[in-house]
């Protein structure tokens, strides 16, 4: 499969549109087995409930679907209010779990300086909203550089024709090394600590183990940190799950780097429905496939059962929903449900905190 084809399809892997052929190409990449499982006691950390984490991809003060996909309708700015009621809904559920922050998204410029086309009090009140308001319950990660086009290091120019997923497979290890430090030190600029990376679609899985060493290096050279993820791999809920993994460790430096996986897709993502009146069901038709309303089945209670992390992807885009909200409200109603069926069974974890405690699962 090519890549443009990969790019689309993970979008699409909520609807389970794609299912069959996104199990074909990555599916079988990272086959877990039963001693993987995360033991569910004994493990330091270990609180007796259940860890739940909700990932938000390609969040940005502007829709990055804009210029991702040429014809997408959608308000080009994100407006602060959508924003603060989105923080407004974490705070509400306690939801905890990563929120990406693209460093160049699509292309504009760096988030730390300035954006083309983008007024500077709204980066700035963008910026607030997520150190303030969401990166005390989530992870912060970089996803690459742009999300888009990769950035030639040298020159300060965009590569146009080179997409960050293909530029990272032929790249040297150096290369990369300084492109996710550069990732990290822009979140670092603008006051952010960033203990992990993010795949633009999904960028790096043909070459983990550079991938994976480099995002030590890069961790190392900004944070020196110890204990690093990335977020790459996602199962639709009607695809084969997928295990933490411990991808690669430094020994010199006690460094261990974690694949966080995602095993419910983006349920949320209604906006390629040829009619828009159909949104709203195929929203509630996903919540109850991640949850009957009793709680008993559902893709949340096969990964419990099995012994699968519960991790939950959406897209800053799939929230808003091309200024409608819709996504939001979907989200609203699914943590609501989760509450109700798990009650004190349960807690909200960043995705740096699902891998702290597989690491010390297997330990
Ligand atoms: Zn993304």
């Amino acid at each position: 499969m090519n890549k443009m084809n990969r790019r689309t399809l993970l979008k699409y892997a909520g609807a389970g549109l794609a299912a069959g052929v996104l199990s074909d190409s990555i599916g079988k990449v990272m086959a877990s087995s039963p001693s993987d499982k995360v033991k569910s006691s004994g493990a330091p950390g270990f609180t007796g409930k259940i860890p739940f984490s909700l990932i938000v991809d390609d969040g940005s003060p502007v829709d990055p679907l804009f210029y991702e996909l040429p014809g997408y309708e959608t308000p080009f700015l994100v407006p602060a209010k959508f924003t603060k009621r989105v923080a407004d809904t974490f705070d509400r559920f306690d939801l905890h779990g990563k929120f990406t922050i693209i460093p160049m998204p699509s292309c504009l410029g760096r988030i730390d300086q300035s954006l083309k086309r983008v007024p500077q009090d709204h980066l700035s009140e963008f910026l607030k909203l997520m150190r303030e308001r969401v990166a005390p319950r989530f992870d912060i990660t970089p996803e690459f550089l742009t999300h888009l086009s990769s950035y030639d290091l040298k020159t300060g120019n965009y590569k146009r024709h080179l997409y960050e997923d293909t530029w990272i497979t032929q790249a040297p290890k150096e290369e990369i090394v300084d492109y996710f430090t550069l990732a990290f030190q822009i979140l670092k600029n603008v006051g952010i600590e960033s203990t992990g990376i993010t795949s633009p679609w999904v960028s790096g899985i043909d070459v983990e183990d550079k991938y994976a060493q480099s995002l030590a290096d890069a961790q190392w050279n900004i944070y020196k940190r110890k204990l690093t993820w990335y977020f790459l791999y996602a199962a639709s809920d009607k695809e084969k799950p997928y295990q933490c993994n411990v991808k690669y460790k430094n020994q010199e430096r006690g460094q261990v780097v974690v694949s966080v996986p995602a095993n419910a897709g983006d349920i949320f993502w209604s906006m390629d429905l040829p009619h828009k009146k159909d949104r709203p069901k195929f929203i509630r038709d996903g919540i109850d496939r991640l949850l009957s309303p009793d709680g008993k089945t559902g893709r949340i209670r096969q990964l419990i059962d099995t012994g699968f992390p519960v991790v939950i992807v959406t897209h800053w885009q799939s929230l808003y929903t091309q200024g409608t909200q819709l996504g939001l409200e979907g989200l609203t109603s699914l943590a609501d449900r989760i509450q109700k069926v798990f009650g004190s069974g349960f807690e909200w974890v960043k995705c740096s905190e699902m891998a702290r405690r597989y690491v010390e699962s297997q330990a």
